[in-house]
């Protein structure tokens, strides 16, 4: 794995669907951090540390399509829970490149995936409707209300 690290590359989606292996492939490191984003900007805010065709490991700075539990758990020793809750991202934030998010996506519609999952978590689980609705708020999305109420007040878009 580690002899692939630093090879430069744009991302090339495989014109197929994606089977459960790949992922696995795709989780090579592809390119060192460049210099012009540090780790302490990214871990202010870690939405950044996503991009189109990478995304960076916060704790290390390598550069992955997808971060997965086998580097996260093998480097850092957490799971992807806990490196979400740790950086600040959303629960449900896939921690994969934008251009992998969107392949996903769309194989997902493709599908039907969507009409597929039958289980409602808020009504099979009696002891999240007993929470209200309480959650924690990431700062991922702290961020991003805090934006959306500045563009309001300036009137860009
Ligand atoms: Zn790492």
């Amino acid at each position: 794995m580690s002899a692939l690290k630093g090879r430069a590359s744009s991302l090339t989606l495989p014109g197929r669907i994606l089977g459960p292996d790949d992922g696995a492939n795709l989780g090579i490191a592809i390119r060192p951090l460049p210099r012009r984003s540090s780790l302490a900007v990214l871990r202010a805010d870690p939405r950044q540390a996503v991009e189109h065709d990478l995304i960076r490991c916060l704790v290390c700075g390598s550069a992955f399509r997808q971060l997965t539990n086998t580097h996260l758990r093998r480097h850092h020793g957490m799971t992807a829970d806990e490196y979400k809750r740790q950086f600040g991202y959303n629960r449900g934030r896939p921690l994969m490149c934008g251009a992998l998010q969107r392949l996903y996506t769309e194989r997902a519609v493709k599908i039907g995936l969507a009409a597929r999952i039958r289980q409602r978590p808020i009504l099979a689980r009696p002891e999240l409707r007993r929470r209200g609705g309480a959650r924690t708020i990431a700062l991922e999305e702290i961020l991003t209300r805090r934006e959306v109420r500045e563009r309001g007040r300036t009137g860009v878009l």
